[in-house]
């Protein structure tokens, strides 16, 4: 699927749930290492795109670094790497999957970075991400606290099954933390990727990491 067709089952997916929903695509660069793929994708108009790993961002950031690109990090950030990630200067880190990291980022800057909490909404132990129960405790005890946080809302990764109810549900579950915490400025639901974002948007998502399914047009 390229760009324009994503864009068109984005929007149809979109009126299922309100015309008003406006939904951003961040576009998943982890499948390759090549830079001429995202520089087509780039030509195409894709602004955002989302890595992973920091070592694989810094290298896609340096080779990139004549384009004006929206760097996302989505992954699991371990606190050796904070550093690093920080001088990369990304527009936004997806993955704060608890107060701890997070109090780790407030030390080591001083300029607020956009940051989105990570909610393990399909309750799989392999997964990272907090625990649903907490997340409204934890959104609310960083943004207090922890003032180079700039918390902007949420992000989850659906559950991992066939089972469509079950999909549903860990997205709804993550919609529901998300309206309760619109109140204390969020703003941004990031949830569905190539096998669920139609699901997620239909459950209010307004931002989509997708990478499989769109890289396979350009690789
Ligand atoms: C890899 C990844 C994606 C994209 O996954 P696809 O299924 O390839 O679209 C989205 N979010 C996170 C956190 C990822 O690690």
């Amino acid at each position: 699927m390229n760009l324009d067709q994503l864009i068109q089952r984005v929007e149809a997916a979109r009126l299922r749930r309100s015309e008003h929903l406006i939904v951003q695509i961040v576009a998943v660069t982890k499948y390759t290492k090549e830079t001429e793929p995202l520089r087509r994708l780039y030509a195409e108009g894709q602004r955002a795109f989302g890595e992973n790993r920091v070592q694989d961002m810094e290298d896609k950031v340096n080779a990139l670094s004549d384009l004006p690109i929206e760097w996302h990090f989505i992954g699991n950030l371990q606190k050796n790497k904070i550093n690093k990630l920080l001088k990369l200067n990304p527009f936004m880190i997806q993955s704060i999957n608890s107060y701890e990291l997070a109090e780790a980022i407030n030390k080591r800057t001083d300029k607020p970075v956009r940051c989105l909490l990570e909610i393990n909404s399909a309750k799989e132990p392999t997964k990272h991400g907090l625990q649903p129960e907490l997340a409204i405790e934890t959104y609310l005890k960083i943004k207090e606290n922890l003032p180079n946080i700039n918390l902007q809302g949420v992000m989850t990764i659906g559950a991992h099954v066939d089972d469509e109810t079950e999909i549903r549900k860990s997205f709804r579950l993550t919609y529901d933390i998300f309206e309760k915490l619109k109140p204390y400025g969020a703003k941004i639901c990031s949830m569905g990727m190539s096998g669920d974002f139609e699901i997620a948007i239909e459950e209010g998502s307004n931002m989509i990491r997708v990478g499989s399914a769109l890289l396979n047009s350009y690789l």
